[in-house]
């Protein structure tokens, strides 16, 4: 049966355009070549408040974790799988720099609910409203639905190809629509990231471990952590730098805890400069959509952009300027394409 629309790519971009797709009664189909080579099936699905040395506030969290949250509740609810976990993330200090990025921050109320209470230890804080959302449950449950929908088409897709069949194809391929796509004047960028899968007791499921890397409890003793970042490395092969960097990090984080490697991920990022993600219509092919550069945050910007393009087509509300692809028009090889 012929569907309007067709998404291609049943990664976590794929997978939430096509969830709002059927929410919203639309006529669609999902093509997906296989996850062996997607990003969501090695990410964490951590969704943190505040990252990074600087400790940042992620942009627009306030707006967009009701979102998640709720999307991922329907999710779970329609799937019948678990996917979200509410969490807090025990960071831990560095060094006095960290002390008074912290105490700076809070002056200004610059981190608003997210942080919490010192630890007990004294040695960080609380990160307060974390969350984790199991990605590889989710694409799994997803694909069996669509499947049995009769909606899933496996195998690689030629993207622009489709458009003779649909009046709309939206490109969620992450780093291969990146790489070889129509939407090659888009200024991509790309990190590679690498995560060890660690057998760890004792660890409290509710409870990230943040310094630098992160530990995950993500089943009785299963613990992963990560992640590394290459910038501009895009293969997928595991590297003993990254395996020997994270198991330094996981002697700091578990703090003497016996524990053993049992498994090594790589996957790559797909991010913009501006580290936004992208979404909206070529500017010369208005029937060839994109939903991609999720960057390190897809878990967190993956429901919301999917909103945003149901939201356009049901009733034509414009993306938000700061995601939509309009904002590379300019770009040099966007202005040969632009009608
Ligand atoms: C190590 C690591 C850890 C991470 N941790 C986190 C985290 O804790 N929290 C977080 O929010 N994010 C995290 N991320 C980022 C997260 O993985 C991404 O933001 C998100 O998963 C990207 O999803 P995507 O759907 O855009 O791409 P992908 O997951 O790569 O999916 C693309 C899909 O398209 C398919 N495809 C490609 N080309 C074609 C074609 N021509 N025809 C048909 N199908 C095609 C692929 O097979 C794949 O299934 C992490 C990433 C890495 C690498």
């Amino acid at each position: 049966m012929r569907a309007d629309f067709l998404i291609v790519g049943q990664g976590l971009a794929g997978t939430l355009l096509a969830w709002e797709c059927e929410r919203a009664g639309f006529s669609f189909a999902i093509a997906d070549a296989g996850h062996a080579t997607a990003s969501s099936g090695v990410a964490a699905g951590i969704i943190n408040p505040i990252t990074g040395r600087r400790l940042v506030k992620s942009w627009a969290i306030d707006g967009r974790l009701p979102v998640a949250r709720a999307a991922y509740r329907e999710l779970e609810a329609a799937l019948g799988v678990p996917l979200w976990r509410e969490m807090r993330v025990r960071r831990i200090f560095s060094d006095e720099r960290d002390r008074r990025v912290l105490a700076d921050k809070r002056a200004r109320g610059e981190l608003g609910v997210f942080a919490g209470p010192a630890t007990e230890e004294g040695d960080g804080f609380w990160i307060e409203r974390a969350a984790r959302v199991d990605l590889p449950a989710l694409l799994a449950a997803a694909r069996e639905r669509w499947r049995a929908m009769g909606r899933l088409r496996t195998g690689v897709t030629d993207v622009a190809a489709e458009l003779a069949q649909h009046d709309l194809v939206i490109d969620c391929t992450g780093v291969a629509g990146a790489r070889g796509g129509a939407f090659g004047f888009v200024p991509w960028e790309y990190s590679k990231g690498e995560t060890l899968t660690l057998a760890v007791d004792g660890l409290a499921p509710e409870v990230i471990l943040n310094r630098g890397h992160w530990v995950l409890p993500v089943s009785p003793g299963v613990a992963w952590i990560g992640a590394t970042h290459r910038p501009g490395a895009i293969d997928a092969v595991p590297t003993a730098a990254a395996r020997d960097a994270l198991e330094a990090s996981a002697r700091t984080l578990l703090a003497g805890r016996a524990f053993a490697v049992t498994g090594q991920m790589v996957g790559v990022r797909v991010n913009l400069l501006d580290k936004h993600p992208v979404v909206g219509r070529h500017p010369a092919m208005t029937r060839l959509g994109l939903l991609n550069g999720l960057g390190s945050k897809g878990a967190l910007h993956a429901p919301a952009l999917a909103r945003q393009w149901v939201n356009h087509l049901t009733e034509g509300v414009p993306f938000d300027a700061e995601v939509d692809v309009a904002r590379f028009f300019g770009c040099p090889a966007s202005q040969a394409l632009s009608p």
